[in-house]
């Protein structure tokens, strides 16, 4: 009869933390991934000479559990710049963070991305936040959409439209921005008060650098928990293990009896990649597509950024475009023509690298939470359940989320 054990089900951030946790705490789980490797949705493809992230993502090194985590040096970071470029039907414009750069605020107070006032909104909602604690950003608007509350704050349509939604559609996924104001608040103080960087090793460095912590937990890859009661995990093969204690660091309504018929609903994106022999400067800015008969949402020439994108030595850009919808097929040419009219490049100079349709990107969560007692994560008596599904759909909740469930699970 094998021991029972701590057995965490999923190897993405949740998971991997939950393992450190539990080292740290002094036992040795078993982490078991149905992928081939770890890092659930934060992965990166070598395709063609470049690193291909599976779908565009950042990571934002003022969160509160990258701090605690990760060590940014060793992922040899890479930052954007702050602001952005806007991109409309006839015009271009450079919209500058008031906040990051004080010294572009006349400039940005004259781009018509937004009216005096907005700006003037915004430097000082940025201030206020940044006076609130991360915890509090989560407080006195949970019912409040990021919509109703830019309204309620007086924001003019003007910079709704050309700068809230395409900025904040293209990290919540969705163009209403029907997100809880809360998520809003949290996001845009992490913005003002930290960079949105990129590893040299594509996104799933941060996944083996976690990973590469641990070392007594036993991560078992190609594995699949297809149930799991309160005392064993039962896994595709049939076969059981023995557990102690089950953290669910996945999506848990599959796994569940009990939960069917209570999907968790999730928002999906498409993101595609392209290879321009002609080089695109964008000064590392993210570019936004405020024309509603663009497919784009937003674009970004990500070797500017992060030249380690590009793992040979060759001219051109590497570029990386997020759709606002995922669309059929064909609508591929469509977005490649857009390409070409927002970034002004020639017809010849591109070429396709690849597209990722990510179906499961970010859950949709009516109310979000910055954290819970550790106690909340408990499903039945040894099963506890962490992923960012359980507090809000960021890096930050995950990794929190792997922590609070650990800590539960230790605590019986
Ligand atoms: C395109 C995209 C863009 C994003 N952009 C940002 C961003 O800019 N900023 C930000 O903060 N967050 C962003 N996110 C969200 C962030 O990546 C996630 O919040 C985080 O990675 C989730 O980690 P997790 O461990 O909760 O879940 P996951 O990473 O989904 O891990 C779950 C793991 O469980 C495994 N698994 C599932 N079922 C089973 C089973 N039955 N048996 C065994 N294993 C199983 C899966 O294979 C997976 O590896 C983005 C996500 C995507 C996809």
């Amino acid at each position: 009869m094998n021991e029972a054990k701590y057995v965490i089900v999923g190897g993405g951030a949740a998971g991997l933390i939950a393992a450190l946790t539990l080292e740290a705490a002094g036992h040795s789980p078993v982490l078991l991934e149905a992928a081939d490797e770890v890092g659930g949705r934060l992965r990166t493809d070598e395709v063609d000479g470049f690193l291909l992230d599976r779908g565009f993502q950042v990571l934002l090194t003022e969160y509160p559990e990258v701090k605690r985590y990760l060590d940014l040096d060793a992922l040899g970071v890479q930052a954007f710049r702050p602001g952005g470029h806007v991109h409309m039907r006839q015009q271009h414009f450079r919209f500058a963070d008031p906040l990051r750069e004080p010294a572009q605020l006349f400039r940005s107070a004259l781009s018509p991305v937004g009216t005096l006032n907005d700006k003037i909104r915004l430097a000082q909602l940025g201030f206020r936040l940044m006076r609130l604690s991360p915890e509090e950003c989560f407080q006195h608007v949970r019912e409040q959409s990021t919509i109703d509350y830019l309204w309620s704050y007086g924001f003019s349509e003007q910079i709704v439209e050309r700068f809230f939604r395409p900025f904040f559609g293209g990290i919540f996924l969705e163009q209403q921005l029907r997100t809880p104001a809360a998520m809003f608040r949290f996001i845009l103080k992490m913005f003002a008060q930290g960079s949105a960087v990129l590893p040299a090793g594509g996104i799933q460095a941060v996944a083996r650098q976690l990973a590469g912590k641990l070392t007594r937990t036993e991560i078992r890859t190609g594995t699949r928990v297809v149930s799991v009661a309160d005392d064993q995990v039962r896994l595709d093969d049939g076969s059981t293990i023995p557990t102690r204690a089950v953290i669910v660091a996945c999506a848990p309504d599959p796994l569940f009896p009990q939960l069917a018929g209570s999907s968790l609903a999730w928002k999906s994106t498409t993101n595609l990649y392209f290879y321009s022999t002609r080089r695109l400067k964008e000064n590392r800015l993210i570019n936004l597509v405020a024309d509603p008969t663009s497919t784009i949402n937003t674009f970004c020439v990500l070797d500017e950024v992060a030249p380690s994108y590009k793992l040979r030595k060759q001219g051109g850009s590497l570029i990386s475009v997020s759709l606002k919808e995922c669309p059929d097929g064909d609508s591929l040419a469509q977005a490649e023509q857009d390409l070409l009219r927002h970034s002004r490049l020639p017809n010849d100079a591109l070429s396709f690298l690849r597209r990722y349709d990510v179906k499961h990107a970010l859950p949709q969560l009516d109310s979000v939470a910055f954290t819970y007692n550790s106690t909340h994560s408990r499903l039945i008596d040894r099963v506890f359940l962490a992923g960012d599904q359980q507090l809000n759909g960021s890096l930050d909740a995950a990794m929190r989320s792997g922590r609070l469930a650990a800590e539960g699970a230790l605590r019986i």
